[in-house]
């Protein structure tokens, strides 16, 4: 076990160990006063190597609160320079790369609805040509991991030298209590394509509420993830955006202390993982041995819907299967959500294979 310690943030790039790196700060900057006591209090309860502030603030709704801009900038510096932590801001074009230059921004990064955009990452890349400045790039808003990876390229590719991801999770219409999916699989897709790009865990936009950032943020450490970028405010219920989601530096210090931080894998086989792992094993050889008989009840049920004459598909049946199977789920304190998408993947595999057989019949 090791902790979070302070680092520079090239010295984070660079390193090969585990040593995860920590960015905080408000989700935007809003007044000289609110930054600078908010960085003070940052700088006082916990380890942070970056400290970051919204400038220009990418809104979903129109009327939203939109950041004070190039003004606003300058307190973000200030408060860096006042408290020796070098910052980091978010831009989304080449007028804010040219403005963030100038006041001295250390580290830039591109938010969710930037890297959707191809057009404005290129943009932004050549504005960055012969600069040596790190840039984070935030995962786009859906999971799309070609736009990710193929932001990640376009600096690689203008010549930024220290490039890394943040992961902040997608954007999903399925009810959930979290604000943005954290979908993991998506950070092992980009890590199994990039493996040499070091991933953030952003765990206020996933969330959306301060009350799971240390679970989200213990996730993201168990995951072997290299860092947090956590939005903290000195007083978040008046915080002009993103209020539910930010925690106080003194609550930031105690998230960061209470964190496990897995230095590596065990070297030592360990012998209760091991018996663990295979247990699932056989378990998981009974999904695939029962998926099979489960399939050769519907091979029989596609012959007769032939024969009848019958239709594949059954409204009514999925519904009583997704309604009956959901509730058995939450009696056995499972998760109605995963047993709803893994039976929504087993039924259009079923509906696959019945069309597919009757096609070959007829
Ligand atoms: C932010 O970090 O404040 C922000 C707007 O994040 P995202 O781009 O992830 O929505
Ligand atoms: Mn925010």
């Amino acid at each position: 076990m090791t902790t979070i310690h302070t680092q520079s943030i090239e010295e984070w790039f660079d390193s090969t160990a585990i040593s995860p790196l920590l960015i905080a700060g408000p989700c935007s900057v809003e007044s000289p006063e609110q930054m600078l006591e908010t960085a003070q209090q940052i700088k006082r309860h916990a380890p942070v190597s970056l400290l970051r502030g919204g400038v220009w603030k990418p809104r979903t709704k129109p009327g939203s609160f939109e950041g004070i801009g190039s003004e606003a900038m300058r307190w973000l510096i200030d408060a860096g320079k006042e408290t020796e932590t070098p910052t980091t801001v978010e831009v989304a074009n080449a007028d804010h790369v040219e403005l963030a230059l100038k006041e001295g921004a250390d580290v830039l990064w591109i938010g969710a609805r930037t890297t959707v955009n191809p057009f404005y990452v290129q943009e932004i890349a050549e504005a960055l040509k012969g600069v040596k400045i790190p840039v984070l790039v935030k995962n786009p808003i859906h999971a799309e991991i070609g736009l990710w990876a193929g932001a990640i390229e376009r600096f690689l590719h203008a010549g930024t030298e220290r490039v890394a991801a943040v992961h902040r999770g997608f954007f999903s219409t399925a009810k959930s209590h979290y604000r943005n999916e954290p979908e993991w699989q998506h950070s092992f897709d980009l890590r199994a394509l990039m493996p040499e790009i070091k991933i953030i865990c952003d765990p206020s936009h996933i969330a959306g509420d301060r009350s799971l950032i240390h679970e989200v943020s213990q996730v993201a450490m168990d995951l072997g993830m290299e860092g947090l970028m956590i939005e903290t405010h000195r007083n978040p219920d008046v915080a002009l955006s993103d209020p539910l989601q930010q925690v106080t530096p003194s609550r930031l210090g105690e998230i960061i202390r209470s964190l496990k931080i897995h230095t590596e894998v065990p070297v030592e086989p360990n012998a209760e993982l091991a018996t663990l792992r295979e247990a699932l094993d056989v378990l998981d050889d009974q999904i695939v041995d029962v998926l099979q008989k489960r399939f050769e009840k519907v091979k029989d049920i596609a012959a007769i819907k032939e024969r009848e004459g019958l239709s594949i598909f059954h409204m009514e049946r999925w519904l009583k299967l997704v309604q009956e199977q959901t509730a058995r789920a939450e009696s056995k304190h499972m998760s109605p959500a995963f047993i709803h998408e893994l039976f929504a993947l087993v039924h259009k595999y079923s509906v696959d294979y019945q069309t597919e057989l009757i096609k070959k019949e007829s």
